[in-house]
């Protein structure tokens, strides 16, 4: 893996891919192309590519099914009826938590919803939330629905931190301020692990302290951070959190999410909780006439099934990981996104301000342009360049450290030279 000092020629990216370890997982994922041209995808914040292993998993997944119908529930290659426990500890260790703390199940926006259902619950003066201003769209309207479902305006009761004047980024001292200054009219902190617009990773650990030391309850939503950076909800304390497993996870478009609960609340069946027979405990879930029962652990908030064709495509992309290392993973992104920081800033360009922080920021580079960012991410585009654009003037530029290489840093930011021309 190489470090600074880094070079601006295409002999030193390849010979930068010959010399990492990491290089032949590339192989095992399958690229897109336009018109059949090949390109340099560099939008696996957003969606990850296809391994290659998940076509045998798939075509598993529909043999079980032909093969014993209903039976698949035991006698599929990988029995069903548990098989959210087959993608379970690997992603554990994704997020730094204990297997019981953490289940597969329904999609990121429906799990903020469950985990508020137990984890929000307003009373007398605590009924506030903290997140980030310009939090993703999904999580801001989850919350917002959450206070209004509550009775209470969400224009009241919601907070939320802006950087401040002329900067992109949160200060973390401003952050653990506006928790302190809301003390007991605070009742959740939600915040996002990483930023999805601006690249910038949170400083999860003090947040989380921050929140408890007023009495408030704290989560985070992974989005960006799984499978990105190294994350340790469990150390951290934090409350619970939840995560998509088809960005940097490569788990395939709409596939089943994540929840983490912390183990205090894990195994506490008196925690209201909005309930499905999948969270009922083994023994009474097939009864009409008993009271809930949850299981232990986070799978106590289950309500169905973990659908299971798709989810194959999770295991296979776990499996990835396993064989990789995380470890390694990380020292990769880091490496790569700092040649490719590198490369920008060779350019030399004022217009182009990378605002994802240098200090904390996964492998997503977020460029801001001083100018018409959508035209130049237009051009891309039309050279073959999977980047993509949020508004306002922001290109977000990923490489993933398990299937991009060197070479494609540097064909990207010749290619970004090509369109500012
Ligand atoms: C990608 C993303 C989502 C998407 O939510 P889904 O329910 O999976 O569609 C939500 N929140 C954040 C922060 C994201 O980055």
């Amino acid at each position: 893996m190489v470090s600074p000092p880094f070079e601006n020629n295409l002999i030193y990216a390849l010979d930068a891919d010959r010399s990492d370890e990491l290089a032949s997982f590339r192989d095992r994922f399958t690229f897109p192309t336009r018109k059949g041209n090949d390109c340099v995808y560099l939008c696996g914040n957003s969606l990850g590519l296809m391994p290659k292993n998940v076509v045998n998993m798939f075509q598993q997944s529909i043999q079980d099914w032909s093969q014993y119908a209903v039976d698949g529930h035991f006698k599929a290659h990988n029995a069903w009826l548990n098989f959210h426990n087959f993608l379970r500890d690997t992603s554990a260790e994704m997020v730094g938590a204990k297997s019981e703390e953490v289940i597969l199940m329904n999609t990121l926006s429906v799990n903020i919803h469950l985990m508020m259902a137990s984890f929000y619950r307003p009373t007398g003066k605590r009924t506030k939330i903290i997140m980030e201003a310009g939090a993703f769209p999904t999580d801001r309207f989850a919350v917002m629905s959450q206070i209004q479902w509550h009775g209470l305006n969400p224009h009241e009761h919601l907070i939320e931190l802006e950087p401040r004047a002329g900067e992109f980024n949160l200060r973390t001292e401003d952050i653990l301020q506006a928790i302190q200054d809301a003390g007991e009219e605070l009742a959740l902190v939600f915040f996002s692990g990483i930023q999805y617009y601006s690249g910038q990773l949170f400083e999860m650990e003090r947040i989380t302290q921050a929140g408890h030391a007023v009495g408030a309850l704290v989560g985070f939503d992974l989005a960006h951070a799984v499978g990105n950076v190294q994350v340790h909800l469990h150390n951290w304390d934090a409350d619970f959190a939840v995560w998509c497993n088809y960005k940097y996870m490569n788990g395939g478009p709409g596939i089943v999410g994540g929840a983490y609960v912390h183990e205090r609340f894990a195994y506490r069946p008196d925690i209201p909780r909005l309930a499905g027979w999948f969270g009922n405990k083994m023994e009474t879930r097939f009864l009409s006439n008993v009271d809930f029962d949850p299981m232990k652990g986070a799978e106590g908030w289950m309500l169905s099934e973990v659908p299971i064709l798709t989810s194959a495509a999770l295991l296979a992309s776990l499996d990835i990981f396993v064989e990789a290392g995380f470890e390694n993973l990380c020292r990769k992104r880091e490496s790569l996104t700092n040649y490719l920081e590198f490369l920008i800033l060779e350019l030399n360009d004022p217009s182009i301000q990378i605002i994802s922080p240098p200090e904390a920021r996964g492998a997503q580079l977020s460029l801001y342009f001083h100018w018409d960012g959508k035209a130049v991410y237009d051009k891309l585009i039309s050279k073959n360049i999977y980047v993509d654009y949020r508004d306002p003037n922001v290109i977000r530029v990923a490489p993933a450290p398990l299937y991009n290489s060197y070479h494609d840093a540097f064909r990207f930011v010749q290619t970004l030279k090509e369109c500012l021309a």
